[in-house]
């Protein structure tokens, strides 16, 4: 029987266990921690219909669904647009649920076992894996290898498929805030931050930045929260945020990366989860077809995720007064209908009809040229 060791539980690596194991491969999951989906970092913001595209989650796992959202610029003013279908998901449950579905199916889990290096020879990957109860580094041989372990992927720096990458540093808290419900969304020239109802008396609040987090941070935090934000604080939650890279390499022979190991992140708002669940499908398909990977999973998600890192390269190079303008913009009726109509998962569909409504739009994408 074909076997299939992947590095990393979160929703690439849990998704692929339950396809594969589906499917009667013989599946073995590795993670580092003790508990699988802790300790999550991570908004939780899912666009629902691309989702369900996917998987159907149980009741318990959704903590909240969010029907607006609200753009505030720098200078305070804002638009508000509705969302079609937002969820919050309780992460760690989400990723112990879909763990749950893939040992139903039979994939094997081992938790507190890292992955420290591999080698290869007749067809086979060895991976060395340390299990972090005993104390033991075990030798595991499979024919296939995902790398399934996140931004700062091991498997990709053993497999020489890591080179060079870039990091937003994503910061955020659960607060005690009282709200209306409505997600908040604050672009400007330092980066990006938001607040994110749990419920209307608990927000998830973050920034991703690419340097200067802390003071960023503390600012955001003053604003949105307020100056006391400090007294408000239940949790922090922190971790890296990769920059898609179109040109990153996947694959290795039978070593594949997926998710936030292969910088499938969308760069417009730095979401990631659905990218990880439909790269998935794209690891499954290249294992039973043998296929070539990138191009099946660049079939799927290559272009949205090509088109938020060009809108994001643009958005990087906006000043605070251009965000101004920009809201100003999106306050227009007209543009707030085809905003509404923006599916963050698949841009492609909603960026040229914007652009050939709004010709004041093609005025600040001239940034685009220099
Ligand atoms: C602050 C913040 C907010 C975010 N908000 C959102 C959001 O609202 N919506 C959204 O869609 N995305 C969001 N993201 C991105 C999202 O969390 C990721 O895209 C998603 O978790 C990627 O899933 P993954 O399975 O590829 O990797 P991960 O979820 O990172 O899972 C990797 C797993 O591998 C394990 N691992 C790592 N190294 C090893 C090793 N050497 N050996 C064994 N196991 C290992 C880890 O323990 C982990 O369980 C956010 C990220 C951050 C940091």
């Amino acid at each position: 029987m074909t076997k299939v060791s992947i590095i990393g539980a979160g929703p690439a690596g849990n998704y692929s266990a339950y396809l594969l194991a589906k499917k009667g491969y013989d599946v073995a999951v590795y993670d580092e921690q003790p508990v699988i989906g802790i300790p999550w970092a991570c908004t939780g913001v899912i666009t629902g219909d691309v989702l369900s595209k996917q998987i159907r989650l149980p009741e318990n796992i959704i903590i909240n669904r969010i029907e607006k959202a609200r753009i505030i610029a720098p200078d305070g003013n804002s638009v508000e647009v509705k969302l079609k279908n937002d969820i919050i998901v309780d992460r760690a449950r989400m990723d112990q649920h879909i763990a749950g579905l893939a040992k139903e199916a039979g994939a094997k889990y081992y938790v507190n076992h890292r992955f420290i290096g591999l080698e290869q020879s007749n067809g086979k990957i060895t991976a060395s894996i340390k299990n972090k109860n005993l104390g033991n580094v075990i030798k595991v041989e499979s024919d296939w290898l995902i790398g399934a372990d996140g931004p700062r992927s091991e498997v990709a720096k053993s497999s020489g498929l890591f080179e060079n990458r870039k990091f937003y540093v994503g910061l955020q808290v659960t607060a005690n805030l009282e709200n209306d419900n409505i997600i908040e969304f604050y672009p400007s020239e330092k980066g990006i931050a938001w607040t994110v109802p749990e419920n209307n008396k608990i927000v998830r609040a973050g920034i991703a930045v690419s340097n200067q987090a802390s003071i960023y941070f503390d600012e955001f935090m003053a604003r949105a929260v307020g100056k006391d934000y400090k007294k408000k604080i239940i949790a922090h939650q922190a971790g890296p945020i990769p920059l898609h890279n179109p040109k990153a390499k996947t694959q290795k022979g039978k070593i594949l990366l997926a998710g936030d190991a292969a910088t499938m992140i969308k760069s417009t708002t730095l979401g990631g989860i659905n990218q990880s669940l439909i790269a998935a499908t794209a690891v499954t398909e290249a294992i039973e077809t043998g296929k070539d990977y990138k191009k099946l999973w660049k079939a799927k998600i290559g272009r949205d995720l090509w088109l938020s890192l060009m809108m994001r390269k643009i958005m990087n190079k906006f000043s605070d007064n251009e965000y101004n303008k920009l809201i100003r913009i999106f306050s227009s009726d007209k543009n707030k209908k085809i905003l509404e109509t923006f599916d963050r998962d698949e841009p492609r569909k909603f960026a040229l009809k914007l652009l050939m409504q709004e010709p004041k739009l093609l005025l600040l994408s001239r940034k685009l040229l220099f």
